[in-house]
């Protein structure tokens, strides 16, 4: 399914990391996405919707539920819209505002939670980005790519042990892990299957990517291979901040560059594009309504939002202090109201809360609106395979360090305790439901439908393939308790789903609506 059918287009290049960094971007492949030389992200206007709600009353009830409503219809908000709720300090209005976001969250992704986990390919970087331990230059690192076996071991790992169905491939930026790179990985990974200590046949079924950004001719040979989101994060909208922890001549250090990543990504038909602010870096409300702005931008060029935003904060890292000197750093109750407002805003976009979280920080998350969350997670390069423990963790060998460090079947079992259902539904893509198609979907509550039906059948591989007695104890009630509902609400789609359902119980896999 995912092997290539139309030639690849012939990729450049490169002499060394000096060539590579001279000759990467290509200029026009920015300013097309610029009409008129004009930025989507214009500080003029966001200062000016920060200032207006700080100068407007704070909790106007009439105000904030007028916007609330627009949320609820699966509408954008407004930069200005978003920054009243940004001031809102009113206890009982911000509960209300809270509720709605998890009403949001149900309505449009139904009662699951998706997991995946993160696999670091390679720490090779030619940039210098100031908060990242894999930086150039960083002497305390420990430099490595994966080979081909070496990504078939995290995979077994990963597939085989833990039970994991998606991932998040992460690589620095450098020569030898371009494109060719990225895209034999997902190859390699989409290809191994192995076996699930009771004997079942299990696999990677969707490969997320999150990569430097990437020319239009690039994205079109990773979407040839099959790739499932692409990520990029912009770490702040903020150009005189982007300029400081970016040096110039570095390849990152192109503002334009970056911010063009997902425009470039949608005309070569990647069309799963998922957003990110990197929270410490510079003030969050600006960074919040920035990320609006794109989010508003790409629905105006291509009529596709984007498929996720990630919410990392800045974490300790080797070889910088930035994680503890940054005036800009957040605290949790903040990175709450982050977490919300943005539900809100773009409220049909899936929302990605990691392991760089403390356990409780993530809980909270669970609570107002996030839809995907990693676990049993370790970003050391071939982390997975080297470590007896995925709790182990090396600073040395690791981008930051993980709070979170509970497992898979850990976070299941709470989840289940709090009445959720753990999906690794991969479903989408695989059905045509990307882009334009699943925007429509989302926003109509159709995909909610396959959510629920996808999450009851992947959750019951999950139990039977890796669970033990304990949690399987545990998540029955909840599994039966959605398979229920499907046959109250979705009558239509009952039958076939029970036959899918009653096939796996009986040792079939990777079965999908
Ligand atoms: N090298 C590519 C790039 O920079 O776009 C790809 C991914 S980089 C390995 C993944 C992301 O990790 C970065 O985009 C950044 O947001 C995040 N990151 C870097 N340093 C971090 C830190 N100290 N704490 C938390 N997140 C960090
Ligand atoms: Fe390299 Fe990415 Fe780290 Fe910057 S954030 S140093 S580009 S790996």
């Amino acid at each position: 399914m995912h092997t290539q059918t139309a030639a690849a287009p012939a990729l450049r290049r490169f002499a060394d990391a000096a060539d590579y960094r001279k000759r990467f971007i290509v200029r026009e492949q920015i300013d097309r996405y610029l009409p008129g030389g004009r930025h989507f992200i214009d500080e003029g206007e966001i200062g000016a919707a920060l200032a207006g709600a700080a100068c407007a009353p704070a909790n106007d009830p009439a105000r904030i539920r007028a916007i609330l409503a627009k949320s609820r219809a699966i509408e954008t908000l407004l930069p200005e819209e978003a920054a009243a709720l940004i001031e809102v300090t009113d206890r009982d209005l911000l509960e209300e505002m809270a509720e709605t976001a998890l009403a949001i969250k149900r309505a449009v992704y139904d009662n699951r939670i998706v997991m995946f986990a993160p696999l670091y390919m390679s720490n090779l970087c030619v940039n210098r980005c100031a908060y990242c331990g894999f930086r150039c230059g960083n002497e305390a690192q420990k430099r490595r790519m994966l080979t081909m076996e070496e990504v078939r071991e995290e995979i077994g790992v990963l597939a085989g042990k833990i039970g994991h169905k998606r991932l998040i491939a992460v690589y620095g930026e450098h020569p030898d892990t371009s494109t060719e790179y990225i895209a034999e990985t997902i190859r390699t990974a989409y290809a191994h299957l192995v076996r699930s200590p009771r004997g079942a046949e299990v696999g990677i079924r969707r490969v997320n990517v999150n990569a430097a950004p990437l020319p239009v001719e690039d994205l079109r040979v990773l979407k040839t291979v099959g790739i499932g989101t692409f990520q990029v994060f912009q770490e702040t909208y903020h150009r005189e901040t982007y300029r400081r922890l970016h040096p110039a001549g570095t390849v990152k250090g192109d503002y334009d560059w970056r911010t063009t990543a997902f425009h470039r990504a949608l005309e070569a038909g990647v069309d799963d594009v998922g957003m990110g602010v990197l929270y410490g870096l510079y003030d969050w409300k600006f960074e919040l309504l920035a990320s609006i702005c794109h989010a508003r931008d790409l629905e105006r060029q291509f009529g596709i939002g984007p498929h996720t935003i990630s919410f990392p904060r800045l974490e300790p890292a080797s070889g910088t202090d930035l994680p503890t000197t940054s005036p800009y750093l957040i605290d949790d109750e903040t990175f709450r109201r982050i977490v919300i407002v943005t539900r809100l805003s773009v409220p049909y976009t899936g929302m990605i809360v990691t392991c760089r979280e403390r356990p409780e920080s993530r809980d909270a998350c669970v609570r107002c609106g996030i839809t995907q969350m990693d676990a049993s997670s370790n970003i050391a390069i071939k982390g997975y395979s080297d470590f007896a423990s995925e709790q182990h963790q090396e600073k040395d060998r690791q981008q930051f360090v993980l709070s979170d460090t509970r497992t898979l079947e850990q976070m299941i079992a709470h989840l289940a305790r709090e009445g959720i259902i753990t999906s690794f539904c991969t479903a989408g893509y695989r059905c045509g439901r990307t882009g334009g198609c699943i925007m429509d979907a989302l926003k109509t509550g159709q995909e909610g439908k396959f959510c629920k039906i996808n999450a009851v059948l992947t959750f019951r591989e999950w139990l039977d393939d890796f669970a033990t007695p304990e949690t399987r104890a545990l998540c029955e009630p909840v599994l039966n308790a959605e398979l229920e509902q499907v046959r109250a609400t979705l009558p239509k789609f009952y039958p076939t789903v029970k036959e899918h359902y009653d096939r796996i119980c009986a040792g079939e896999r990777d079965l999908f609506f």
